[in-house]
């Protein structure tokens, strides 16, 4: 990191403005540090946007020209799910928080960090493998016997398509994840995100031919059985998915799958040794 002594774009003291202070960390094992940045405040800004202006004129409030800040992000319309991060200590998508409701009246200091259930790759950048492992456990995809024309999919009820299209709006940005107690850097708990793309899956009707395989999924370790049932990841979810509700769903479908193995070995302990069936 180059750290020569620059001139500091000239702020006037008339001009309203924002401290950030930002995390920085050149990689996965590296030791992190603040730095602060100071800009000019705009109306309506948000993260993103300040963070923009930073890595135009990387100089920090006590003048070091510094490498510009690294962070994940793509859409800028909350879809992509790649700018999460802790903003003022709370996890949120860097696109939709704006600078006027984190900051009160006059200068104000925003702390940016990145997510600390997921390693580090650089500064506000984290790796998210974790979260497709999870949807890879619980088979979170319809799979398809070739690309041709299909026709028409089988009909959907109006009321389960409209949980399925809230379910559907998850967008694999971590912050449940990131909220979640039973989430730590060294355990394997897949978290609220795998378990209520299971229930999306197992609903759709032609999903519905692999649920079995779904709900094994969520079972074993750092499977659903993990959940605390701490309910953070329903509050931080910025797509508002009724986790808790899916995290019940699909309890009750892995208890009725162990019930069913319970049921299905005694049978076949019965044919085994003959007994009475
Ligand atoms: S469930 Fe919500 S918080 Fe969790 S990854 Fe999906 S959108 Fe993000």
């Amino acid at each position: 990191m180059d750290h020569a002594t620059t001139t500091q774009a000239p702020v006037s003291n008339t001009t309203k403005h924002v401290t950030f202070r930002i995390w920085r960390q050149d990689g996965p094992d590296q030791q992190g540090h603040y730095d602060e940045f100071r800009i000019a405040y705009r109306p309506g800004a948000n993260v993103v946007s300040c963070l923009m202006e930073i890595q135009r004129n990387p100089v920090t409030t006590d003048g070091r020209k510094v490498a510009p800040v690294i962070w994940d992000a793509a859409c800028l319309e909350e879809v992509c799910g790649s700018c999460a991060m802790n903003i003022n200590g709370r996890v949120r998508m860097a696109c939709s928080a704006l600078i006027d409701r984190l900051i009160g009246g006059g200068e104000s200091i925003i702390t940016l960090e990145p997510m600390k259930k997921f390693p580090v790759t650089r500064d506000l950048a984290v790796n998210r493998d974790r979260m497709f492992d999870a949807l890879k456990r619980v088979k979170a995809w319809i799979p398809i016997d070739g690309t041709h024309n299909l026709g028409p999919g089988p009909r959907q009820s109006p009321a389960d398509h409209s949980v399925m299209y809230k379910l559907s709006t998850c967008i694999t940005c971590g912050s449940c994840l990131e909220a979640c107690p039973q989430v730590t850097v060294d355990n394997d708990f897949m978290g609220a995100a795998a378990i209520s793309q299971a229930r999306l899956f197992n609903m759709n009707p032609t999903g519905k031919m692999n649920s079995e395989e779904r709900v094994r999924g969520l079972m074993g370790p750092g499977g659903i059985q993990d959940c605390g049932k701490a309910q953070n990841c329903v509050k931080v979810c910025p797509k508002e998915i009724p986790l808790t509700t899916s995290i019940a769903v699909m309890n009750r479908e892995v208890s009725k799958q162990i019930i069913k193995d319970i049921f299905f070995n005694q049978e076949g302990d019965k044919k085994a040794t003959g007994g009475p069936g």
